[in-house]
């Protein structure tokens, strides 16, 4: 099957028949709108005679072949117009049949999820949607912005103000002096000026609503590999689970170019698309997930248990899952703040290697992260200087990578060094480095630095509630001590408070691995099966 056949898939007689009582026939007159962009209410439709179009993208759609894409599933807003194009009857299917559909019927399952997720990456490949960010490649919110909508599968135009010409024209448009960027354009009408991640989720309609008057059998803290993993886990076995999420699904690994030691992806999977798959398969199970909402306390002295968000809500839960991962260790850099995002990078991804273009570029830490970043970026940049403080890589990073570390020309390694200082404008422009074994010191003109040196856990909102060891990770199982309060021993996974989990890289012991993670959020489950049942 050809990926055109595969987005735009003609279902037959048997598998429209099979569809028909989860849906309503309708029939559209010739220009009338099925649905417009930022439309969240409509279902996905069928067509049965007639055909249907779509503004901005070309295809039509005739008898056997429906609209929709991931958006349908979780009941966001809809990137795209759909017109009839002559007199049409349609069956249009509502977002809770359809969750019904591709949960029980496995063959309209994979024909339809397949689409919805090609339809997706079309959008995003060719721009198409709601989002037209204008910003300056020397701006930390600019990146922050881009970083957001790329890392959420939101499919955006980019104008840069200092490269691209038209974007007086827009801003003019719009009224917008310079000196409000970035600023981004919602749905057409609605102007962001430098607006928070929480902001622009809401303008593009990125959360359905959290239901504060429920009580969750699951409330997943964080959406990384080990959260997607105890979501698609608990709602597939029918747990009403909520996850929430600070950033954007994919949590560490959503920052990594290629993960290649992931079981079933041979030539490898980017960190992006493994969490986008997890993110659709969790949906399809009926799981929700709050992005851009940050888990800022547990109430943990009555259950059931009530996570506090940062806007104040506070939302309960009968089990809760730690899925919080780790954030990087920052280096002991007196101007450091100034070039985050201006030069100072925490992921590479292809949203960092654009800005590269042909300079050369530093990379610090000996770890897996790092030996991936200098493979991935070396293809962008014009050369990689990969810092490591000890004496090599052979201790810290995985064989596969030292190997084409040391058959690549453009990437040099340098043993026992740091960088002591860093020195630019509005961007980073200069490096100060010295190598602590010999004492030699330099200089080099490098824009951009790549900081992958180790990584502290997500645990300090926790306050008090859970067992942490000495460097702040969350106990578990046996290791819990003697705060435990009840006859029981803590199931696996399970932390001083009964009922409370943790997974993945938050958990003191873990593997800091993808599949580890994967492993632990869907293990967990069971337990809170058992809890649930207590
Ligand atoms: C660049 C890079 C490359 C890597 N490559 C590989 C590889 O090739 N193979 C491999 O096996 N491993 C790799 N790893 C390691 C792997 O990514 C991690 O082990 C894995 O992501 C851990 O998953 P996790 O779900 O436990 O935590 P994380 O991935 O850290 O996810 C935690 C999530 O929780 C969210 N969060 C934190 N606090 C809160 C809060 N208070 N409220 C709400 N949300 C919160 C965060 O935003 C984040 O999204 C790599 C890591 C990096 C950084």
């Amino acid at each position: 099957m050809s990926e055109q056949d595969a987005t735009f898939p003609k279902l037959n007689e048997a598998q429209i028949a099979r569809l028909l009582p989860f849906g309503e026939k309708i029939t559209k007159e010739a220009g009338e709108i099925l649905f417009d962009q930022g439309d969240a209410q409509h279902g996905v439709f069928v067509v049965l005679e007639g055909s249907v179009g779509f503004e901005l993208i070309p295809d039509v759609l005739t008898r056997g072949m429906f609209t929709g894409e991931v958006n349908q599933l979780s009941g966001r807003r809809s990137l795209v117009r759909c017109q009839a194009r002559e007199k049409s009857t349609v069956l249009e299917i509502s977002r809770a049949n359809l969750q019904r559909v591709v949960q029980d019927d496995a063959e309209l399952s994979e024909i339809m999820l397949r689409a919805f997720l090609l339809r997706r990456a079309h959008l995003i490949q060719n721009a198409v949607g709601d989002a037209v960010l204008i910003g300056s490649s020397h701006s930390a919110d600019t990146l922050r912005l881009q970083g957001f909508l790329s890392r959420n599968g939101h499919p955006h135009t980019y104008l840069d103000v200092e490269r691209d010409p038209d974007t007086q024209t827009v801003l003019d448009q719009f009224a917008i002096p310079l000196t409000d960027i970035p600023v981004l354009i919602c749905r057409g009408t609605l102007v962001l000026r430098n607006p928070s991640n929480a902001e622009a989720a809401e303008c593009f309609g990125l959360n359905a609503g959290i239901d504060e008057q429920s009580v969750y059998d699951l409330m997943v803290v964080g959406a990384g590999p080990s959260g997607l993993a105890a979501a698609v886990y608990g709602a597939s076995e029918g747990l009403s689970v909520l996850v929430i999420e600070t950033n954007a699904p994919g949590g560490q690994a959503g920052s990594s170019s290629r993960i290649e030691n992931y079981l079933g992806f041979p030539t490898g999977i980017s960190g992006q698309e493994l969490a986008g798959r997890a993110f659709v398969q969790a949906e399809k199970f009926g799981a929700k997930i709050a992005i851009a909402r940050s888990a800022r306390k547990l109430a943990c002295l009555k259950t059931p248990y009530a996570v506090e968000l940062d806007d104040g809500v506070a939302v309960r839960a009968r089990s809760v899952i730690v899925a919080a991962g780790v954030q990087y260790r920052k280096p002991d850099l007196p101007n450091l703040g100034q070039f985050e995002g201006a030069g100072v990078y925490y992921g590479a991804t292809a949203v960092e290697a654009r800005l590269c273009g042909d300079e050369n570029i530093a990379i610090v830490g000996g770890g897996n992260s790092a030996g991936q970043a200098a493979v991935f970026l070396s293809a962008h940049a014009r050369h990689v200087y990969l810092m490591v403080r000890g004496p090599g890589l052979a201790s810290t990073m995985s064989r596969y990578l030292i190997s084409r570390i040391e058959a690549s020309r453009e990437i040099t390694l340098m043993t026992w060094t740091e960088i002591e200082a860093l020195e630019g404008g509005a961007q980073l422009e200069r490096v100060h480095w010295r190598n602590k074994q010999t004492g030699e010191a330099g200089v080099y003109d490098i824009p951009h630095v790549f900081l992958m040196t180790g990584a502290c856990p997500n645990t300090q909102w926790l306050e008090g509630c859970l067992a942490l060891d000495d460097k702040q990770f969350i106990r578990t199982g046996a290791e819990v001590g003697g705060e435990w309060p009840l006859k029981r021993s803590p199931y696996l996974l399970e932390t001083s408070l009964p009922g409370v989990f943790a997974v993945g890289d938050v958990r003191a012991g873990s593997m800091k691995r993808v599949a580890a993670a994967v492993g632990e959020g869907s293990m967990a489950v069971q337990f809170v099966h058992k809890v649930l049942a207590e």
